[in-house]
């Protein structure tokens, strides 16, 4: 045996092994599965950019200037294409400027372990996203947890820790596996009384909440208090990378400071036309139309699930997770819908906590209203199937 292979069977024994499942043909809300047309329903291409003609018309056009941008930022990788997307990025979000990363992980690795350092302090809701995570280790900051959404426990830490340093608050705007919103309000409050700077990772916000698609910071009317706003292009922008839309100091420093920003070849032509056009449809009377009717998806499988009886765990956006529990009675839940033809996947540590596997179910708009109601039907009989509902 190999020095792995020990390790891997006894992740299967767990119910915890994963593998790749592979979709031929494009990204739309039905897709090819291992040789059979199911309904996707745990993609993150919300508002069904990834496969929208505008976006792929955009991409061809970019690739018109090359495959590659050949090199780093900071060498000789900035094109003007990435000068125009900054551009519009800072446009959309409102902030003074925008710095462009390869992908949402390597933003808030990279925004994180810039911004603090030893003899600094994170403060950091424990359901954020693992980059956020790893971003704080790679600081070497002292790392605080809070329990999720606790603002009292928050404001107990900023208190009595975090010294004379530098401070940062991060949270997810809409946490990633349950689907809720972090109370903003306050954390901007907290934020300006303690002295601290505060970043929002908003990718499920972007291009989804608030009345014109700029993210949670819209819908709870704190635009001007964020100091960093992270989204990712790669979710309902249907593209690919990521951005942090910041003032002109925090972007400077960010471009001399920021490791995955430095070390790494710069986003192609390709991905940035995608993205412009992305945020131009966003940003139309048509990207309102998509988040319109990504609401009334949601309202109408929420109710459903909801109906049949199943945990959705708190969720106030278009990710809703239902509760199963146990590892294994997960990935049978998948397994059984797929046999139905309607795709969701089971969701276990490490990437929620122990004991509250799930599957998470992600609305798209351009599901249509009998695909989400003969879903929610068969979700509904395979959790009574299995125990999970009475
Ligand atoms: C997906 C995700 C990321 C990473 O973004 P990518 O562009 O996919 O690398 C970061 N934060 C959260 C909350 C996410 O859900």
């Amino acid at each position: 045996m190999g020095r792995y292979a020990e390790e891997l069977e006894s992740l299967r024994a767990e119910g915890l092994y994963r593998d790749l499942r592979i979709i031929r043909g494009a990204q739309g809300s039905r897709v090819e599965l291992e040789g059979k047309e199911v309904l996707l329903l745990c993609s993150n291409n919300y508002l069904g950019l990834a496969d929208h003609p505008l976006l792929k018309r955009a991409a061809a056009e970019g690739a018109s200037l090359g495959a590659g941008s050949g090199a780093s930022r900071l060498v000789s990788g900035t094109m003007e294409l990435h000068e125009i997307l900054e551009a519009r990025i800072a446009a959309f979000k409102r902030s003074e400027t925008a710095l462009l990363f390869n992908s949402g992980y390597a933003a808030n690795t990279g925004i994180v372990s810039a911004l603090v350092g030893r003899g600094d302090a994170i403060f950091s809701d424990r359901l954020n996203h693992a980059s956020i995570v790893d971003g704080a280790l790679l600081s070497r900051a002292s790392f605080y947890r809070y329990p999720h959404c606790d603002m009292a426990a928050l404001e107990r830490l900023l208190e009595e820790r975090g010294g004379k340093g530098r401070r940062l608050i991060v949270t997810d705007g809409v946490f990633s596996m349950d689907g809720d919103i972090a109370p903003l309000r306050k954390l901007v409050e907290l934020a300006r009384r303690y002295d601290a700077l505060l970043m929002v990772d908003d990718a499920h916000g972007c291009g989804v909440l608030g009345e014109t698609g700029r993210g949670s910071a819209e819908l709870l009317g704190v635009m001007d208090g964020v100091d960093i706003q992270m989204g990712t292009l790669g979710k309902a922008f249907g593209s690919f990378g990521a951005y942090a839309a910041v003032s002109r100091e925090i972007r400077e420093y960010l471009v001399n400071k920021s490791r995955s920003f430095i070390f790494s070849t710069s986003l192609p032509p390709a991905v940035l036309a995608a993205s412009l056009a992305a945020i131009e449809l966003v940003d139309s009377p048509e990207g309102a139309r998509l988040r319109s009717r990504l609401r009334e998806n949601v309202s109408l499988f929420k109710q459903r699930i909801a109906a049949a009886g199943f945990d959705t765990m708190g969720s106030e956006t278009q990710i809703i997770p239902i509760r199963v529990g146990p590892a294994e009675a997960t990935m049978e839940f998948t397994r059984r819908l797929l046999e139905q033809g309607i795709f969701v996947q089971g969701i276990r540590p490490p990437t929620v906590p122990q004991g509250s596997c799930r599957l998470r179910c992600t609305i798209m708009a351009t599901h249509e209203t009998a695909e989400l109601e003969e879903a929610a039907e068969a979700i509904g009989k395979v959790g009574r199937e299995l125990g999970v509902t009475e």
